[in-house]
């Protein structure tokens, strides 16, 4: 009788972990750049296996990309199966393990630090983090640049990411 109950104990707390917790835990954005000019879900998963061979999740690094016409259309926004089943992401490092866990990653294809994104992109972007923002109740504090955050040692997403102009737009309607 014991084993029964610890067994309906167990199911019942990894349903309510996994269909309750899991898709909910979302509470940060933190956006980067590629820092490559060509860039699609196949060539950063590439970049991920040579990079991050240690991490067991077959996927990109973050939860989803913005193309700038350049290996995938100009503005589209594409994701495979980390923003899919809800995966971590690994696009901070350890100093941020929450921003990893509980932070949606968001990576503008392009080397932003050699010049602007598209202005698809950044039509695409605003609209993604707004969504975002809207669907899972993240506040504008919780918004997060890569190389902004405490810990961390980047330039990314690159000094011609417009922080200012970003930000104010995500704060009008
Ligand atoms: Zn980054």
């Amino acid at each position: 009788m014991k084993k029964r109950r610890t067994i309906l104990i167990s199911t019942f707390v990894f349903v309510v972990v996994t269909a309750i917790y899991w898709p909910k835990r979302w509470n940060y954005i933190v956006i980067h750049h590629s820092a490559g000019n060509y860039g699609n879900i196949e060539h950063l998963q590439r970049i991920h296996d040579q990079r991050q061979s240690k991490e067991p999740i077959h996927a990109i690094s973050y939860h989803y990309i913005v193309g700038n016409g350049n290996g995938m259309e100009d503005g589209t926004v594409a994701s495979d199966l980390r923003k899919k089943f809800n995966l971590w992401g690994v696009h901070v490092s350890k100093n941020n393990w929450d921003k990893n866990f509980r932070g949606i990653g968001i990576c503008i294809i392009g080397n932003l630090d050699k010049s602007a994104m598209t202005q698809k992109q950044y039509v695409s972007l605003l609209k993604l983090t707004k969504e975002l923002m809207e669907k899972h109740s993240i506040g504008i504090d919780a918004i997060g640049f890569h190389g902004k955050l405490e810990g961390e040692a980047t330039k990314c997403p690159g000094k011609f990411f417009p922080y200012e102009q970003f930000m104010n737009d995500l704060k009008s309607k």
